[in-house]
């Protein structure tokens, strides 16, 4: 074990992550982040619905950034103008706009809206259980290196890979890791993750995106560590 399959601290775990995670994955815990507050805020549903959808075809950059833009305004828009001046007048890049939206996603999820951003910032709670297993479950553990073996991309794994995102059938996870054995995978954090409670997992799992070939990593941003 080690602190990325402990923490609480989402704040912490998006640093690790920082210039590692690409842009699909930091949508992807965006919208995990809205889908864990859509209760209270029902707006934001659409618009993961939408990028979930829009994910399985390429997008540009820009169609991304829109995309992830207006799911930061839906989740500010509707009750709180100074927070979304706050966020939207910044020319971020997506890690900044994915954390944001998770800093804004956990005074849902604890405190309900603030009355001001002067008020805001110190409360913000830096631990959510929740998003951290959403961030666990769309970026692979960055401490640890997987060396994909393209030969383990066999038919059979890439058939049932598809099938499990074309039919949100998570529960046939474990049937894609005995795929990957027969194919001679003996990666256990790979074979692990596909085992997990099919709950855990959810669009973005990055076990299917290794298997499927997504891509992975960012084109570096302007200001991007190095
Ligand atoms: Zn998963």
């Amino acid at each position: 074990m080690t602190d990325w399959d402990q923490t609480d601290d989402v704040g912490l775990m998006l640093k690790k992550v920082r210039g590692i995670a690409s842009d699909r994955q930091l949508m992807f815990f965006a919208c995990g982040c809205c889908r864990l507050v859509e209760s209270k805020l029902p707006a934001v549903r659409y618009l993961a619905d939408r990028f979930e959808k829009d994910a399985e075809r390429p997008m540009s950059r820009d169609e991304k950034w829109s995309i992830l833009s207006a799911i930061g305004s839906a989740l500010l828009g509707d009750i709180h103008p100074i927070l979304r001046q706050f966020l939207m007048g910044q020319d971020n890049d997506s890690w900044t706009m994915a954390a944001q939206v998770a800093s804004i996603g956990r005074m849902f999820e604890f405190n309900g809206a603030p009355e001001s951003l002067e008020a805001a910032g110190p409360s913000i709670p830096r631990n959510s259980a929740s998003q951290a297993q959403v961030l666990r479950e769309v970026v692979r553990n960055p401490d640890r290196n997987i060396e994909f073996d393209p030969r383990w991309r066999t038919d059979a794994v890439r058939g049932i890979a598809a099938a499990i995102v074309e039919s949100r059938a998570w529960d046939r996870l474990p049937i894609l890791a005995d795929a990957l054995q027969d194919a001679g995978c003996e990666d256990d954090e790979l074979l692990q993750h596909c085992r997990l409670a099919d709950h855990l997992h959810r669009p973005g799992c990055w076990a299917l995106e290794y298997v499927r070939e997504t891509p992975e990593r960012s084109s570096p941003n302007p200001g991007d560590p190095v």
